[in-house]
Order: structure tokens, then C-alpha cells, then sequence
């Protein structure tokens, strides 16, 4: 059998080619997860805009869990047994700071101790803007929740804060998992590269709305709009989650029937139909802003959907609308 032979050494040479590619791709292996076999971070996010954010950086490396769900006001936020459970297994801990997360402050020191708490608010870079003040608008009562902060605490709301924080997150992440560091630099990059593009196209597409009339119930826009130069015709810079006085509601709706067609920023997780109320008999047109995305899926391009869809609403609502001069 003169073919034996050949075919031997055929047979030979093909099992040690798979034997060495075995080999090959076990030592890669064993070299590719022989740094990063640490665990995976136990990353815990105040707010969804935060977890996105994190979501970002850390996309490969696990997922963070969010504490105050999208649909809910961080304003006044109401701990859970849960949440507690899991602030207490968290290693790093992402906050915008006590201005947003009151509830958060005490917890953050009782129950999450050993975490590395990054209160954001404090993020190299950040551009802070002072709180809008609401005294006109101020709810009858005074309530617990209404501490009124010096500055404004929805930093997210602008792009290049969004980046800062994206920095910060990778270099937290860095250090804490070194072996991980290029994986967190890298979605960070891949991250900043989505929001410069969102943030270019918002500037080109909101250019044309400057001075259209609108009123929104929360003072939360301020960052989105000194970035996209929108005019609010008024700001009701009150929170429905607080009631609005008769007084405040009386000055609210001379405002509402002395103008043309205006749009109203609804949110998603304050309560809408007292909203509506204050406006029946006015040409309001009723939208929805969603600062929280609250309307949002999808963790990794959760921050820069959350951008582009603010942008979206606004366009929606106010691109039919007349120009008003500037409020004085
Ligand atoms: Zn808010």
C-alpha cells in the first residue's frame, strides 16, 4: 500500500498544525485574558443620564446599575431597600452631587463607605452655571425638597460637560482596574466622537429657533440652551413636582394669553395633567422634553440618544412657531 505512507505523514502533519495552532490560540488566550481575568467593577449611577455615561465607558467590562429610575424625579427621590442593597456591594459610585441627589448624601456615607464616591459636580473642566432663580414662581409652601441651590445641578445637559465627565469616568475606571485601563480609554473615545457629532449637528439644527416662544416647568434647560442659543420667551422656573401658587398661576397666564402660539415642555416624570390645566384656554402646544431619558432604551448610545432627542422635541415643537422678540 504505497499510499499509506504519505498519507500518514499527511495525517501527522495536520494533527500537529492543529496542535499548534492550539497552541497558538491557547497561549493567546491565556496572554489576551491573563491581565483583565479581574473582576468586572461593581459601578453604581445616580441618575440615567450618568448611567449612560458609564454605560459608555465601560461597555465590555460589565454594566452599571442605576439607582433613581428615568421616570422618577432625582429632586425627590425616596430610597428603596434595594437600592440600599446595592449601594453597599458598589465599589465606585457616580453623583452629580447634593445639589440633584439630595437623598443621596447620607447614604453615600453610611451605606456605600467603602465605595469611591465621584460626585461630578466636581469634574475637571465642567462649565457651572448659577441656579436660575425661581423666587417669582416660588410654591406657596416651602418644602424640604425646595433647598434653593446656588448653582444649577443638570450639568449633563451640555455636551462638552457630558465629554468631561466621559473623561473622568475612564480615568476612574483606570485606576481602579488598570488592567482594563486601554478598554475604558478607547470606549471613552469611541464615546466623545458620538457626542462631538450629535453636539455639531444640534448646534446647526436649533440655529433657526432662537426667540420662538416656549415655557418649561423645571429649570433644567438652562445648559442646553446657552449651548444652542434658545430664547425662552419664560422660563416657569418651578418644579411640578411643587404646586403652583394663585398668584404665580394669575402672572403665568397673563403671560400664556398675551402670546401667539407658544409651546409647553412637558417631562416624563413630573405629573402632566396639572400642567395642562394651567394653560386650558391659552394656544399652548403641549410637547415633551425628556432631560432623564426616561423614554430611552439601550445602555451604550443611551447619552447621545438622550441629547438628540431633546433636540428633536425642541425642533418638533418650535419650528412652526412665530419668532417673539427676546424677553427683556
Ligand atoms: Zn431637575
Amino acid at each position: 500500500m504505497p499510499h499509506m505512507f504519505p498519507l500518514k505523514v499527511f495525517a501527522n502533519l495536520a494533527s500537529l498544525t492543529v496542535a499548534l495552532a492550539l497552541f497558538v490560540l491557547l497561549t493567546k488566550t491565556a496572554h489576551a485574558t491573563s491581565q483583565p481575568s479581574s473582576p468586572h467593577l461593581k459601578v453604581m449611577a445616580s441618575i440615567a443620564p450618568v448611567y449612560g455615561l458609564a454605560a459608555s465607558v465601560m461597555q465590555g467590562a460589565g454594566t452599571p446599575r442605576l439607582l433613581v429610575r428615568p421616570n422618577q424625579s432625582p429632586h425627590d427621590y425616596v430610597m428603596r431597600p434595594s437600592d440600599a442593597r446595592h449601594l453597599s456591594e458598589a465599589q465606585v459610585v457616580f453623583w452629580i452631587g447634593e445639589e440633584l441627589e439630595a437623598f443621596l448624601e447620607r447614604p453615600l456615607k453610611n451605606i456605600a463607605s467603602q465605595a469611591v464616591h465621584v460626585r461630578l459636580l466636581d469634574t475637571p473642566g465642567l462649565t457651572v452655571l448659577p441656579a436660575q432663580d425661581h423666587h417669582d414662581h416660588q410654591a406657596d409652601q416651602i418644602d424640604i425638597a425646595e433647598h434653593i441651590e446656588a448653582i444649577d445641578p443638570h450639568i449633563w445637559l451640555d455636551a462638552d460637560n457630558a465629554i468631561a465627565i466621559t473623561r473622568t469616568m475612564a480615568e476612574t475606571f483606570s485606576a481602579l482596574d488598570p488592567s482594563r485601563a486601554a478598554l475604558y480609554t478607547q470606549n471613552a473615545q469611541n464615546l466623545i466622537e458620538k457626542l462631538v457629532k450629535v453636539d455639531t449637528r444640534l448646534s446647526k439644527q436649533l440655529a433657526p429657533l432662537h426667540n420662538r416662544p416656549y415655557f418649561t416647568f423645571h429649570s433644567a434647560y438652562q445648559y442646553f440652551e446657552h449651548r444652542y442659543g434658545l430664547h425662552a420667551q419664560d422660563i416657569v422656573n418651578l418644579r411640578p413636582d411643587l404646586s403652583i401658587g394663585p398668584k404665580a398661576l394669575a402672572t403665568l397666564r397673563a403671560k400664556a394669553l398675551a402670546l401667539p402660539k407658544f409651546c409647553v415642555f412637558l417631562e416624563p416624570e413630573f405629573d402632566q395633567q396639572t400642567t395642562r390645566k394651567y394653560f386650558v384656554g391659552t394656544p399652548a402646544i403641549f410637547d415633551q422634553l425628556d432631560p432623564l431619558g426616561a423614554n430611552l432604551e439601550g445602555a451604550e448610545n443611551f447619552f447621545p440618544d438622550l441629547l438628540e432627542k431633546m433636540g428633536a422635541s425642541m425642533q418638533d415643537c418650535l419650528s412652526p412657531l412665530a419668532a417673539t422678540s427676546p424677553r427683556s
